[in-house]
């Protein structure tokens, strides 16, 4: 079903997106690839249909939930999780691995003290036979235990041609930052990563998409609303989902259902000001959000509205950083939803 809100797991699911599988076909022999592109645009849907149909074993971390001060045991915490879900799989490697114990279905790995496994070693049994270790919003590593963890998929990367790395990142700065391929101190440094950059639906995809969601269910909404809906969100999958499971669910008004999506967007980003720390992330959020589109125009707002001169480096940090999110480039907003969001942002003093 078109409009399932959860990732899509099976092609006949997924809208579109034939040239991505392609093109993960074609490269599925390369060590690293890397899958980008803004939150909702369908990273983690078209991860899952090629994993699914794809005659290779994969696991699947989902790092979402991985806290900024993540340690090891966290992340040894999703592996044990990521293989439970395989067991069949990988069941003859695993029982070879003295750190690991399988109990029924679950399995249990020693991630600290004499016994314990490395990242490393973890991949080289894995090499035993042709795997997929896909990272889902690989981003989330970025912290104390990232050159560790960088280390062993360079270790990887060199010995265990077995092994294929799938990266895949909402928050496209931070993803490359992590991955460090353009930095020398990086593990990583220079090595060939093959990308693929996932992209919004043109007009008439929308359209197409809405249509044939609806058209599963038997509805037929006026074209006048259909194309109110490509409007507003923009080619933007998640959204063109959330329209069309919530028009089907009764709600028939447009403004409505833009009304829910501009909540849901308000919470995440009043969580992305949290976590920043600094109220001055929202401030600058709404200078852009209300059209101010020039360094000067949104230095001289949170001016304004701070009663007090800012320096130039902080206020370059704030945009950088909304940029390595995938929230904004060049003064603009990635998704219009987070822009309408954003003018509700509360500074408080
Ligand atoms: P991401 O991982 O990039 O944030 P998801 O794969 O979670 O995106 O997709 C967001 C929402 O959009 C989900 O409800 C998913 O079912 C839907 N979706 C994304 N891409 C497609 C597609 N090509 N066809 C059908 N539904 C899609
Ligand atoms: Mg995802």
């Amino acid at each position: 079903m078109l409009f399932d809100p959860r990732p899509k797991v099976k092609r006949e699911d997924l809208f579109d997106r034939e040239r991505e599988l392609e093109d993960l076909y074609k490269n599925i022999d390369k060590p690293i690839i890397v899958l980008t592109g803004i939150r909702r645009i369908g990273k983690t849907s078209l991860l899952l249909v090629f994993l699914n149909e794809i005659d290779i074993p994969s696991i699947i971390l989902d790092l979402r939930g991985l806290k900024p001060n993540y340690g090891l045991r966290d992340l040894y915490r999703l592996l044990a999780k990521a293989f439970s879900k395989k067991l069949d799989k990988f069941r003859d490697i695993l029982e070879r691995i003295r750190a690991i114990t399988i109990a029924g279905v679950e399995i249990e790995i020693k991630w600290k003290g004499r016994e314990a496994i490395s990242l490393s070693t973890l991949f080289d049994y894995l090499n035993y036979k042709r795997t997929i270790i896909a990272f889902d919003e690989a981003q989330k590593l970025r912290g104390s235990r990232s050159k560790m963890i960088l280390e062993a998929i360079a270790h990887a990367y060199d010995y265990d041609e077995n092994l294929t790395f799938i990266f895949t990142g909402s928050e496209v700065g931070l993803l490359y930052q992590f991955l460090g391929v353009d930095n020398p101190k990086s593990p990583l440094y220079g090595r060939y990563m093959h990308t693929i950059s996932i992209e919004r639906f043109k007009h008439d995809e929308s359209i197409e998409f809405l249509k044939r969601g609806f058209n599963e269910l038997g509805i037929k909404p006026p074209q006048k609303i259909i194309e109110e809906a490509v409007d507003l969100f923009n080619g933007i999958p998640g959204w063109l989902t959330f329209f069309g499971n919530s028009y089907a669910g009764g709600i028939r008004d447009v403004n409505k259902i833009k009304e829910y999506a501009i909540r849901i967007a308000l919470n995440e980003l009043e969580n992305l000001v949290k976590e920043r720390g600094s109220r001055r992330y929202a401030i600058v959020l709404k200078a852009i959000a209300l059209g101010y589109n020039t360094w000067g125009k949104i230095k001289r707002y949170v001016e304004e509205v701070e009663g007090k001169i800012i320096s130039n480096s902080i206020l370059s940090n704030i945009l950088n950083t909304l940029e390595n999110l995938s929230i904004i480039k060049n003064y603009e907003f990635l998704d219009p939803i987070y822009k309408e969001a954003s003018k509700r942002l509360k500074i408080r003093p």
